[in-house]
């Protein structure tokens, strides 16, 4: 561009022959309407002109986005040193003067071309470098030995509300945006970084621009003098918050429970096993509580989940206000502090005491508990009363593991529900052995049905004269943790006891028809499911019709039901037992007396009775064929449910000799070990589905 006609064909002519394609322009106003039509790569530009001169006209194209790296060459007056220094600030890249030397100008076309295309490809690649940060939240710094100051990238300026166009920031200004429980540990390692240390990746918390917490990762890499000591760190700065919340969310579903937020049983124990750790280290005591709401059951039957949930959030909240010795802890002492407690499921509370100096430290705790949970409470409009039940376990007297803790604790919590409630007790090594089995074991039982411990096993029964399988005896089966497997001569009694057995038989009741509908369902022909039946079931004012709702409930036609009841059952109310009876009779469930023969049963009384089948007790059957006295009574057992119109199965049938026996004297049915064992339910149906099989082979 140059008003003066002649220069710009001097000056076209010369660069056209080197080669270029020039655009010529008389004024700066044309200039720059040429310069927007056409992708231009430089523009020469004369100083003075009319209307717009050299120095407007560049900044003028320097104020457009595409106009901010062209190349501009200003070409001003020999010696004309103002005019130099104007065209600098003005914006324009280089200077030739006049008269122009032609070779020289071409060399510094070509040449300020070149250097444009650096430039452009550099602001290229930092476009990219920057992207790449900004996709990947990473920012950098750099700091040079002896300075005070850091250079911040513009990223991490952003993250920490500082000022990008300054750039440079003492290392303090940095530290007080670490989160103050991470402050020291960042200080400690840059300063190990600076001392020659090794350059680990450290990753800490920071507080950005809005206040927030945020998950940073950074990386540094020292650069060494000659005398191998860092002269320049040069660091990177990763925001990894939202990997941190995933993992954090992650972890919180595995760790705590998602109603209370309390840690759960799996992270419970392995801060115990910390402590216990500490403590063997210290030689110091260490308490465990565990708190068992009294009665919780009753509040969530009768007033819902949704109160019985509210119930142990407030709990929750209680306990953790009681745990903290005073009010006057820090915030993070009463956050380590609530750490110490946990929901081990349902209303079960555990409380770690860490550091106690005698076992009556924790009996403090515990009265501030019941002291607390006893107040009442109003829920969704409902005042609740509730009270806890704590058992107290004391390291290194009481258990050394977690395991055992815990379970000592939990024993102690159901002695002190047993002498009442409300109380506290610590555990007590010296409960006799027998009392502590069985405490243990009733306390266990009562958390069988939830934990899926129970399961039921099922032996066939042989129609003798046909030779089939008329039916199947369904059997609990109980396997614990803690006490292994537990046979039913045991378990069952204790559950009668206690009163377990009404939630056990429904499960058993249950899961006997489920199974029987479902073999129906595929096809296996079994006749009869027999079911056993507790005095204390078959006395509840509503059995029969709790039978039937069973039976609607899995579909199982009652035909195929059968009900094994004992002897002495009938013996203690036989006016009320007899109800029952013709009602279940009525809907067409199938009645048997088990283990018949040990009781003392009154004949004319039995013969009323609406009943279908006798049990021959195990006893009878096991040296039939040997003691007189057994062969004699099964033989009258026999003899007589025949005259009475009924079916007799034997029980406990082992070898061959007693079924001969047994088949000899007409008994209809038998059941053993002869035939098979109590199987589980996958094996017994594999069993019943190769049937048809078996009886070919046996012809
Ligand atoms: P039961 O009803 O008389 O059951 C027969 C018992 O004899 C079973 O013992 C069975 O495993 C065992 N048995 C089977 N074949 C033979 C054999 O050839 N020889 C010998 N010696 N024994 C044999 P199990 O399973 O230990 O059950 C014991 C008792 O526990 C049952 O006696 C029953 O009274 C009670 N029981 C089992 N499951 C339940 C249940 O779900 N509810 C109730 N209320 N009681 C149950
Ligand atoms: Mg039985
Ligand atoms: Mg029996």
């Amino acid at each position: 561009m140059d008003d003066d006609l002649a220069t710009r064909i001097l000056v076209s002519e010369s660069l056209e022959q080197a080669g270029f394609y020039i655009e010529q322009a008389e004024d700066g106003r044309q200039a720059l309407t040429i310069y927007e039509r056409n992708n231009i790569d430089l523009i020469t530009l004369d100083v003075v002109m009319p209307e717009l001169d050299g120095f407007a006209t560049c900044v003028e194209l320097r104020r457009r986005p595409e106009g901010a790296q062209v190349p501009i060459l200003m070409m001003t007056g020999l010696d004309d040193y103002e005019s130099i220094n104007q065209a600098f600030k003005a914006g324009a890249t280089d200077f030739i003067t006049k008269p122009i030397n032609f070779i020289l100008l071409e060399y510094r076309v070509r040449y300020l071309l070149r250097a444009s295309a650096d430039v452009a490809s550099l602001h290229e690649s930092e476009r990219r470098l920057t992207t790449a940060q900004r996709i990947a939240r990473l920012g950098y710094w750099d700091w040079s030995q002896g300075q005070n100051l850091l250079r911040l990238s513009r990223e991490v300026c952003e993250m920490l509300g500082l000022d990008p166009q300054t750039s440079e920031f003492p290392f303090w200004v940095i530290l007080n945006h670490v989160h103050e429980k991470d402050r020291n540990f960042v200080d400690q390692w840059v300063d190990e970084i600076w001392q020659g240390g090794k350059s680990r990746a450290i990753s800490h918390r920071l507080i950005d621009a809005n206040g927030n917490v945020r998950y940073v990762q950074q990386q540094v890499e020292a650069v060494l003098d000659a005398f191998g000591n860092p002269s320049h760190l040069y660091g990177t700065l990763q925001d990894i918050t939202e990997l941190r919340r995933a993992e954090e969310r992650i972890w919180q579903l595995a760790f705590t429970d998602s109603l209370t937020r309390l840690p759960n049983r799996e992270l419970f124990k392995d801060r115990l096993d910390t402590a216990l750790k500490l403590a063997k280290r210290r030689n110091s005591q260490l308490a465990l509580l565990f708190l068992d709401l009294d009665n919780f059951k009753r509040i969530n039957d009768t007033l819902g989940h949704g109160v019985g949930d509210l119930l142990l959030q407030a709990t929750a909240e209680r306990l953790k206000l009681s745990v903290r010795a005073n009010d006057s802890v820090s915030r993070n002492e009463a956050e380590e502090q609530d750490e110490s407690i946990a929901r081990l499921g349902g209303d079960e509370f555990t409380v770690l005491l860490p550091d106690i100096q005698h076992s009556a430290d924790a009996a403090i705790v515990a009265e501030r508990i019941q002291a607390s949970l006893s107040q009442p409470l109003t829920l969704s409009g409902h005042e609740v009363f509730i009270t806890p039940s704590i058992g107290i376990a004391v390291f290194p007297q009481d258990g050394e593991d977690p395991d055992t803790l815990i379970k000592n604790a939990d024993l102690a919590m159901y002695f002190a529900k047993h002498q009442g409630r409300n109380l506290y007790q610590f555990y007590d090594a010296t409960l006799n052995e027998a009392a502590h089995k069985r405490l243990t074991m009733e306390n266990q039982l009562r958390k069988a049905i939830e934990r899926n411990e129970l399961s039921l096993y099922y032996q066939p029964q042989l129609d003798l004269p046909s030779g089939r399988i008329c039916g199947v005896e369904a059997l609990a089966r109980w396997t614990n943790d803690l006490l292994g497997t537990v046979p039913p001569l045991e378990f069952i009694p204790l559950a009668e006891e206690t009163g377990l057995i009404i939630p056990i038989g429904e499960w058993v009741l249950r899961t006997a028809c489920q199974q029987a509908k479902a073999w129906q369902v595929t096809g296996i022909g079994v006749a009869r499911m027999a079911v056993n039946i507790s005095a204390l079931q078959f006395i509840q004012p509503r059995f029969a019709e709790w039978v039937m709702q069973i039976l609607e409930e899995t579909g199982l036609e009652p035909m195929m039901l059968e009900l094994e009841i004992t002897e002495s059952l009938l013996m203690k109310d036989p006016e009320g037992a007899s109800h029952t009876l013709q009602t279940l009779k009525n809907l067409g469930v199938q009645l048997a007396i088990d283990d018949f023969g040990t009781g003392y049963s009154n004949l004319s009384r039995l013969k009323q009775l609406p009943l279908d089948r006798l049990k021959i007790d195990e006893v009878f059957v096991r040296e039939i064929n040997l003691q007189p006295s057994n062969a004699a009574i099964a033989t009258a057992v026999i003899a007589m449910a025949e005259s009475m119109g009924l079916q007799v199965i034997a029980e406990g049938v082992e070898n061959e000799a007693q079924l001969h026996f047994l088949k000899a004297k007409h008994c209809n049915e038998i059941q053993g070990y002869y035939l098979s064992w109590p199987l589980p339910a996958a094996e017994i149906t594999a069993m019943l589905r190769n049937l048809p099989a078996l009886h070919e082979e046996d012809g």
